[in-house]
């Protein structure tokens, strides 16, 4: 090195490196004071030459660093070097960071200053500043995160992983360190297989996303959202995994909430409208392919509607989750039950063999329909009416299906409800028919197309005829008789029926009068009161001007009001009554048993009798939770007084179970039909049966 240098003076190399050294290099006397200075000094301070060599360094450093600033240059005055960071204050204010290396001047042994370097380091501290705080906010998020990040280096196989693989496996940071693959121990069964294959081809090199589920150590079932992927160098080879791990249940869970309230019915938990529809649209395919029937049902609880109205939507509620429950107890696994709403319900039957299948399990569903249901300590009975429509018979797509079955299930209850109807091609003009009776029944009464007949009414432990139920038929010119369970619901739906049922009440009330006069004294008649009239405002007002227009003894006159009828408001209904009452009219609560039936409310009735409904009757003999309900209903009236009146009685063996329970009031065609009142004199004996 000195070999190299003699051709230099060595001041000049010294003052060289003085002057050119990009850091600020000087030099002060023992008081601090500069006496040499280079450029670079110059762009540190933002001071000239000529300032900085007629000033201290005190004034320059900033007021938090001078102690421990004066203490090194004091300490350099002692002979010592040192190197330290400090703060200035350059010109225009700002602090100046600096790392400051102090050397004492020597010379012959004594001090005669210090010599300073000084390297502007305010960027390198922000930066590393800057660098200190991220990485405490990496390691921050990565300690906190619920996320779970970890990285597998290839090569040493050293695992790192964040703190929150303990609350998604439940595993802490060490285990897994000491065995990283424990997570495999964790995956679902039910997801092994796919996980296990992905895996596989991740180490192969691929990136990895999936979702699936695993079992954490404290048995809860979790999803999981998995990311992969592998690290390459510049040559393509792995050395590096790196993962993320976020438990995504939550997710999962509003999406299968989701999932079950875009497909499944929120009160019943049957599937819905919408997921029947798929579920039909399955089974057509199969149906198609193998060559076999399939069946769709559709149910209607029959006069549903008054229940929710009087009772209240509540307990609605709770008798559609009951049916709903005997529905599904009643049907196989494999068959679909839906509720498509209100007090609809659809059933899809797959591998029809027959139409005795089908109507074997119709007449199973009316059967389980109809027994009692117990809500809040009260016995309700419900019925149903169902329309079943089959493919390939009658349609071959979903919707043509529903449609046909809801068709069916619609004449199933215009004749005469808790009945099933399969479809026929004739019922889709039935619908339009509909509109042309209404047409028709508006011009009814003008062209005396109507006439009432009149069932005898018997008391089968005298034989004698008590009385006769009106009956109203209409013969139509050109379709002939219509039959009232066809046109009393139309005439109620169009207003119709006020003043239909106002002829009638007049027509019974004269012709009562007659047959008392012809043979039939002291028989009263029966007359039924629909709905929609009994609900009329001025219903009282207007029996009381028939009477006197007919001048008609009330005693006479008997009135039939449907549960149904009875149902809407009850306390209205109470007052209506009692003034019936009072007029002398008695009033029966006729088709017992198909409606609603609660006993606490029976008894706040002004009623004295009731009929038990025709359908009950013709179970006798032949199923015998039938004869249960009608034991009980005799039971029941009974116990509050009332009279018992069984309609629709045919076969003698009807009569005789009747009458070993204690009913003896009886009408139907064991006794005879309906007739006018001009056969009147037909019925033998004159008044017995
Ligand atoms: P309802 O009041 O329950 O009448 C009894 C029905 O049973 C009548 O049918 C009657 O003909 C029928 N019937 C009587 N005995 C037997 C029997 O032994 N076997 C069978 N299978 N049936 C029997 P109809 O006349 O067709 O009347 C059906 C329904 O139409 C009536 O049921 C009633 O709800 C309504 N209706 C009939 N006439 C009138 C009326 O004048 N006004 C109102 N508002 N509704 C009426
Ligand atoms: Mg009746
Ligand atoms: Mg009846």
């Amino acid at each position: 090195m000195k070999q190299k240098l003699q051709n230099f003076q060595l001041s000049l190399v010294y003052k060289s490196l003085f002057d050119y050294n990009p850091n600020a290099s000087y030099v002060l006397d023992t008081q601090g004071s500069f006496i040499i200075v280079n450029d670079a000094t110059f762009t540190l301070t933002g001071r000239t030459e000529d300032e900085l060599l007629s000033m201290n360094f005190i004034p320059l450093i900033r007021e938090d660093h001078l102690e421990v600033t004066l203490m090194h240059f004091n300490e350099a005055l002692q002979g010592k070097q040192r190197s330290f960071d400090t703060v200035i204050l350059h010109k225009d204010g700002r602090s100046v960071d600096l790392r400051v290396i102090a050397v004492p001047i020597l010379i012959q042994g004594e001090i005669h200053g210090v010599i300073g370097i000084a390297e502007d380091v305010t960027e390198k501290n922000k930066i590393q500043k800057e660098l200190l705080v991220s990485k405490s906010q990496l390691q921050n998020m990565f300690n906190s995160l619920d996320v779970c990040v970890w990285t597998l280096d290839k090569e040493s196989y050293t695992f790192k992983i964040s703190p929150a693989c303990e609350e998604i496996y439940g595993v802490t940071v060490k285990e897994f360190q000491e065995d990283w693959q424990i997570w495999r121990s964790f995956i679902h069964p039910e997801d092994q297989e796919e996980i296990e294959s992905r895996y596989q081809e991740v180490l192969g090199g691929q990136s990895w996303t999936s979702e699936y589920r695993i079992i954490s150590r404290d048995g809860k079932t979790k999803w999981l959202y998995n990311y992969v992927m592998p690290i390459k160098d510049e040559m393509g080879n792995i050395i590096r995994f790196d993962g993320v791990v976020t438990d995504i249940s939550g997710r999962r869970k509003i999406e299968e909430d989701l999932h079950v309230m875009a497909f499944q019915d929120a009160l019943t938990g049957l599937p819905n409208r919408r997921m029947f529809n798929k579920r039909l649209e399955k089974a057509l395919k199969r149906a198609k392919k193998c060559n076999t029937k399939l069946a769709v049902m559709y149910l209607d609880l029959d006069r549903f509607k008054f229940i929710n109205d009087s009772l209240g939507h509540q307990a609605g509620d709770r008798l559609l989750q009951l049916v709903s429950k005997r529905l599904t107890e009643t049907m196989d696994d494999r068959t679909v039950i839906s509720r498509q709403g209100g007090d609809e319900f659809s059933i899809l039957i797959e591998n029809v063999k027959d139409i005795q299948h089908i109507e074997s399990i119709a007449k199973s569903l009316l059967h389980i329909i109809t027994k009692p249901l117990q809500l809040e300590g009260y016995e309700y009975i419900l019925t149903t009416s169902i329309g079943v429509s089959i493919y390939p018979d009658h349609a071959d797509t979903a919707d043509g299906l529903i449609k046909r079955a809801d068709q069916a299930m619609y004449r199933a209850k215009e004749s005469g409800k808790s009945n099933f109807k399969i479809y026929n091609p004739g019922m889709t003009q039935d619908l339009s028919r509909m509109m042309q009776v209404e047409q028709a029944l508006h011009k009814a009464l003008e062209r005396n197309e109507l006439s009432l007949y009149y069932q005898p009414i018997v008391d089968t432990c005298s034989s004698q005829i008590n009385g006769f139920e009106a009956l109203i038929r209409w013969k139509h010119a050109e379709w002939g008789f219509i039959s009232p369970a066809e046109f009393i619901p139309i005439a109620e739906e169009s207003s119709l029926i006020v003043p239909i049922g106002e002829w009638i009440l007049q027509t019974a009330c004269i012709e009562n009068k007659k047959w008392r006069e012809n043979g039939f004294p002291n028989t009263y008649v029966s007359v039924n009161i629909s709905a929609r009239q009994f609900e009329q405002d001025r219903f009282v007002q207007q029996v009381e001007r028939i009477l006197q227009e007919t001048d008609m003894e009330p005693h006479y006159l008997r009135m039939e009001i449907t549960e149904t009828a009875s149902m809407k408001n009850v306390e209205n209904m109470i007052v209506k009554l009692n003034k019936l009452k009072d007029l002398g009219i008695q009033v029966v609560l006729d088709d017992f048993g198909t409606g609603y039936s609660s006993l606490s409310y029976l008894q706040k009735l002004p009623i004295k009798a009731l009929k038990i409904d025709q359908s009950f009757i013709r179970g006798i003999n032949q199923d015998s939770n039938q004869e249960a309900i009608v034991k009980t209903i005799i039971g029941m009236t009974k116990g509050l007084k009332m009279n018992v009146i069984a309609e629709g009685v045919e076969q003698k063996q009807q009569l005789e179970f009747l009458q070993e329970l204690g009913c003896y009031k009886m009408q139907g065609y064991l006794f005879s039909k309906p007739i006018p009142l001009s056969a009147f004199a037909q019925l033998h004996d004159n008044r017995s049966i």
